[in-house]
């Protein structure tokens, strides 16, 4: 039997006609798009139709998430990439040319602060860190050639606030671009565009995407002209998402909403029962009294303290390596934002580059751990931290 007597397995079947609707997202893998002629595609690529043509330009599981997150933040237009440091890195490159500079927090997350330290330098870009809560530092910090500002608007892990009011002054008085990542905020509790910013970035891999299974990010600029330069960067560098990435993300926003109330929520009540037990030196939470951004928590926050507590435990090293051993259902990882509480502890590793006294000077001691608080039942988290916090603190070695 010859290969022409039967349909050929090469060509693509047709999708099966329905006159039904699938209720789920459809995943959409393909790379490519056929279209009808020359003329069609050039319609397509002059923006008098709509069309997609190659995924690396944009596919319809990126473009669904994007216009999600966009309709979350109050934007339009904003793009997901391959992971949030590909949005943060689109951000700068897409906006930044040699010689100008840039000012960034000085607790950012760990590869974004290389990124500044290490890569834009060799790029001709030059950088300078400071302190986010202390506008002074930020105004000392200015050159001739300051054109943007990159924050977070909680830092990790010492969850500090940041002046952002004074920044997005400081950005309107010396015309400087406020670039926000609003990864730990979410705009459940934060949305910068409300409050000056002209660039957002995301780690959808995050709180967003929510379930540790898809890797992200999202950047989107107030002003279309900007917001085609950071596109065009993504599409050039081959920064775009994958499409079951993009679908996996897009299913986790569903619950996104209750799912970062209940863990916020969580958190408040979590930090309060750490703070009570024996052996806990000190717990840091947004909204608590004894923070030292509190009243700014409670200004820009909106009540929503977020699902971050870190908190330090006597003991040292050894203590540390017993409450993580004791917490065995809760996941010790060095990531946040997943359904379920994890535990990480940043002289290991976020700030394991750092020597003892540098990591002291910002509050990192070997007792210190941060939680990134999930959805469980309350009573069932505060069960477990009593009880791991007990066995470290208890007597060892004798
Ligand atoms: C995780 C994280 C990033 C980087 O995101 P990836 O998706 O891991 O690349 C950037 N900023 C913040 C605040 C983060 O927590």
């Amino acid at each position: 039997m010859s290969d022409t007597d039967r349909p050929s397995l090469i060509r693509r079947t047709p999708w099966p006609e329905s006159a039904s609707r699938p209720v789920g997202t459809p995943l959409q893998p393909s790379v490519v798009y056929a279209s009808r002629n020359p003329d069609a595609l050039d319609a397509q690529y002059e923006g008098r139709t709509e069309g997609f043509a190659y995924s690396r330009e944009g596919h319809p599981n990126a473009q669904i998430l994007a216009t999600k997150i966009d309709g979350m933040e109050g934007a339009v237009g904003g793009i997901v990439t391959s992971s949030g440091m590909a949005a943060v890195t689109a951000a700068v490159l897409g906006l930044l040319n040699a010689g100008d500079h840039i000012i960034a927090g000085d607790q950012l997350y760990g590869r974004s602060l290389r990124l500044m330290q290490e890569d834009l330098p060799r790029l001709g870009i030059g950088a300078t860190l400071a302190d986010p809560t202390d506008i002074e530092a930020f105004r000392k910090a200015l050159h001739p050639e300051t054109r943007a500002i990159l924050v977070e608007v909680v830092s990790n892990p010492t969850l500090r606030v940041a002046d952002m009011e004074g920044l997005a002054q400081l950005a309107r008085e010396y015309d400087l671009l406020l670039m926000v990542d609003n990864t730990f905020t979410t705009p459940r509790a934060y949305r910068p565009f409300d409050h000056g910013a002209d660039v957002v970035i995301h780690s959808v891999t995050k709180l967003l995407a929510g379930h540790s299974d898809a890797m992200l990010g999202y950047v989107v600029a107030k002003n279309p002209a900007l917001q085609e330069q950071i596109t065009t960067t993504v599409i050039t560098w081959g920064m775009v998402g994958s499409p079951f990435d993009c679908w996996l993300a897009e299913r986790g926003l569903y619950s996104f909403d209750l799912r970062f109330d209940r863990a916020s929520q969580n958190a408040a009540e979590l930090a309060d029962h750490l703070g009570g037990l024996p052996g806990v030196r000190r717990v840091l939470y947004p909204l608590r009294a004894d923070h030292p951004d509190h009243n700014r928590a409670a200004h820009l926050l909106g009540g929503q303290g977020g699902n971050m507590v870190s908190f330090e435990v006597e003991g040292g090293r050894a203590a540390a390596n017993a409450l993580t051993e004791a917490a065995a259902n809760i996941a010790f990882a060095p990531t946040l934002g997943d359904i379920g509480t994890t535990l990480s502890h940043a002289a290991s590793s976020s700030h394991r580059g750092l020597d003892a006294a540098a990591r002291e000077a910002i509050g990192i001691s070997e007792g210190f751990f941060r939680v990134s608080v999930g959805v469980e039942d309350i009573a069932l988290l505060k069960r477990e931290f009593a009880e791991a916090v007990a066995a470290a603190v208890k007597p060892r070695g004798v």
